[in-house]
């Protein structure tokens, strides 16, 4: 069997390792602090479930690896001002941005930028972690300790939040799953919905922005792309240079999932586009305890981390899948006291898309 060893050690790796069974691979998620160093084949393939890391004796004996897929990619995304860079570069639409310098004043991001303006951590922000709004109905200096580590944001008078998943292998084929309806509540994604017919028509757009910025960097597995809605156009928020929680839903909704998509494309397996299987709905549980009656409820699948429980912490998603919607509804509804109450305007949200 060929091994791939993933440089991270979260649910996305676990994903990865149950995905990789049918492939006859053996994935192998590694914890960066880990100091029990593995031998790594000159075979072997390397690859990561997240983008940015700690720099540690396991992430260094990975990443350098010559058989690390992507090596030059992680730092280009990771760091939102080389990711608004690139994005600039290539011409694929993106808010509005400033880079947030030393000397940088709030009036010259106001100016540039408008009336509310959002920084965000160049690095280590996710989940809506690492931002801050400036307005200037109040004005206020940029904070001391956002100088020179944060870009600045346009806020972006988006209608909803799409986002697309695709794939790419070492020959430049492309595949690409269907525009999925995203809902964040507190910058944390709640629930996710896909397909929807309503949004066909701008398929074909979020592909063209996708594949180019994944023709770009020769990029070899699965990458995914939040996008604001105005209109009939999409801007890019950001990229993720790997499997993305909004994918989850493929788990129980394609043929090919998100996580088998890109084992396929590191190790030169054919790459298919996924056929979609009915109407799938995603919802994250998030920061509460387990409940075993969520195995019940007819249509679910469920993934439970297995992860200390933490307020706002992810800790395990639900798939929602059937061929026809009536029954996604009925999951809905079995499902709605079996969550925390805070949940109904998620669980509302889900129905009135599908
Ligand atoms: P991010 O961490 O960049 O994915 O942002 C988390 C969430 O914050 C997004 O899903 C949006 O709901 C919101 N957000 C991020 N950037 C902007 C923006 N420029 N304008 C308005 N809302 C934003």
């Amino acid at each position: 069997m060929q091994t791939v060893w993933v440089l991270g050690a979260g649910q996305l790796g676990a994903m990865l390792q149950q995905a990789a069974y049918p492939l006859a691979l053996r994935v192998i998620p590694l914890d960066p602090d880990d100091r029990n160093l593995p031998e790594i084949g000159d075979g072997d393939l390397v690859t990561a479930e997240r983008e940015q890391w700690p720099e540690t004796p396991m992430t260094t004996l990975l990443s350098q690896h010559p058989n690390f897929v992507n090596a030059d990619v992680f730092w280009r995304i990771a760091d939102r001002f080389h990711q608004k860079s690139l994005l600039d570069s290539l011409g694929v639409a993106t808010a509005p941005w400033r880079d947030v310098e030393a000397e940088t004043a709030s009036r010259e991001l106001h100016d540039a930028l408008g009336e509310k303006v959002l920084l965000k951590r160049r690095t280590g922000g996710y989940d809506g972690k690492g931002q801050y709004w400036l307005d200037r109905a109040q004005p206020q200096p940029v904070p001391e300790d956002w100088r020179g580590t944060a870009i600045a944001e346009q806020k972006i008078p988006f209608m909803e939040e799409l986002s697309l998943v695709g794939g790419r292998d070492r020959d430049g084929k492309k595949v690409f799953y269907p525009l999925t309806l995203n809902l964040h509540s507190d910058g944390i994604l709640m629930a996710s919905v896909a397909p929807l017919s309503r949004v066909n028509h701008l398929q074909g757009q979020a592909e063209a922005m996708l594949g180019k910025i994944m023709d770009a960097m020769s990029y070899v597995g699965v990458m995914a792309m939040e996008c604001f809605r105005i209109d009939d156009t999409l801007i890019v928020n950001e990229l993720a240079p790997r499997v993305h929680n909004s994918g989850h839903w493929t788990q129980a909704g394609a043929c090919v999932s998100q996580f088998e998509m890109p084992l396929r494309a590191v190790a030169g397996l054919p790459l298919k586009a996924p056929e979609v299987r009915g109407q799938s709905a995603m919802i994250n549980l998030i920061g509460m305890e387990r409940e075993t009656r969520w195995l019940e409820v007819p249509a679910c699948q469920v993934y439970w981390y297995g992860k200390e429980v933490r307020p706002g912490r992810k800790l395990g998603h639900i798939n929602i899948n059937h061929p026809e919607t009536a029954p996604l509804h009925d999951a809905l509804t079995a499902l709605r006291p079996l969550l925390p109450e805070h949940y109904g305007k998620a669980l509302d949200w889900v129905a009135e898309a599908l």
